[in-house]
């Protein structure tokens, strides 16, 4: 368990508080009480009490998310992240939901890996475009020891930290050497999400275990690098799967920086192509409780956010999630364009996230 580090002063009216994290220098409140408040950060999440607070009335539950967000997160502001899939395809993992494995006929053409001066022109753009982070995937099961290919994503890595922006990179398991090639070349985050929880994974991947996934996750953030990791909903997993999956996320220590939050998108093909999309509020309730239980972490809107209303995003936004991905691509499937983004935020009176202090540096 650990502390966020948040104190109100005497002044009742505007209270000082001082946060941890990198978004110390944009936090300002107007609406504390004058009692000393602490944003404890928990690590001994039960199932139990997730479930409970995942089924709470609906607007209590974004109630109890609001008053987190507003006491850990910059308000009104989001990150724009893009994503790039600098690698596609012929991967040889069997995740059901994914259109770039081997195991699956989706049409998905293979490409070898991108260019470095490729890749850090699409960085520039996003940047112009108001990305503050640049994601680049890898359709790999892990990077191949001292290839080519790993010196060449080490130096995008570097290319775009260049730029003043964070990288996340996500490239399957890794090792230690290259966990620390990674964080040498100033890597910001690395994205391995655990898609679901631990019980009901089997039913989704074969290729790998959850262990491997946690052993990544632990080597990454042994290394210093920020961890993104999340999961998907609407696989056919239970309620409970969902708040298993949380309850890991948020006994991790430390917690991840960046919990993306992703619905199930239908690939046809994959084992999963004709799963019925999942009601938009089932996704409403995932942002707010990961939001509750892992209050420092960016909450992200990833895959299946095209097939979301404007009003199904803001009250994303109001449960707690702060950043999404823009761009005409998702890794291999589709994600609102741009303007109809842009036009949103500006709509609700909701800016862009600067980069994080130390992707200035
Ligand atoms: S999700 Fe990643 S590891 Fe799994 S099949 Fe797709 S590209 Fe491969």
């Amino acid at each position: 368990m650990g502390v966020m580090g948040a104190t109100a002063a005497s002044d009742e009216s505007m209270p000082s508080v001082k946060i941890q994290g990198p978004y110390a220098r944009n936090l300002a409140y107007s609406r504390l009480s004058a009692r000393t408040w602490q944003m404890t950060v928990r690590n001994d999440w039960t199932r139990d009490e997730a479930r409970a607070l995942h089924d709470l009335p609906l607007t209590d539950l974004l109630f109890r998310a609001q008053e987190v967000h507003r006491a850990t997160q910059p308000r009104d502001a989001v990150q724009l992240c893009s994503l790039l899939s600098i690698k596609t395809g012929a991967c040889q993992e069997d995740c059901s939901y994914c259109p770039q494995s081997s195991k699956y006929d989706t049409g998905v053409e293979a490409e070898r890996l991108m260019d470095v001066a490729e890749v850090l022109l699409k960085a520039r753009e996003a940047k112009e475009a108001g990305a503050s982070r640049f994601c680049m995937g890898a359709a790999w099961r892990s990077p191949k020891k001292g290839s080519r290919q790993f010196q060449q994503v080490l130096e995008m890595v570097r290319g775009v930290r260049s730029l003043e922006m964070e990288a996340c990179v996500t490239l399957g398991m890794l090792d230690d050497e290259q966990t620390q090639e990674l964080k040498d070349a100033g890597l910001t985050a690395y994205n391995h999400n655990l898609d679901t929880s631990e019980e009901y994974y089997g039913e989704i991947i074969t290729t790998r275990t959850y262990k491997d996934r946690l052993d990544t996750i632990a080597r990454v953030a042994a290394a210093g690098i920020s961890v993104c990791a999340g999961g998907i909903i609407g696989m056919g997993e239970s309620i409970d799967d969902r708040v298993g999956m949380l309850v890991t996320l948020a006994n991790l220590s430390p917690q991840p920086e960046s919990v993306p939050v992703n619905a199930l998108v239908p690939v046809p093909g994959t084992p999963l192509g004709d799963r019925k999309p999942v009601d938009p509020l089932e996704l409403v309730r995932m942002c707010a409780a990961a939001r509750i239980m892992i209050p420092g972490a960016r909450v992200r809107l990833s895959a299946g956010r095209a097939s979301l209303s404007r009003e199904a995003q803001l009250l994303c936004f109001m449960a707690g999630a702060n950043s999404l991905f823009f761009g005409d691509k998702l890794l291999t499937t589709g994600n609102p364009d741009h303007d109809a983004d842009l036009s949103l935020l500006r709509d609700a009176g909701l800016s862009a996230l600067a980069p994080a202090s130390d992707a200035a540096e």
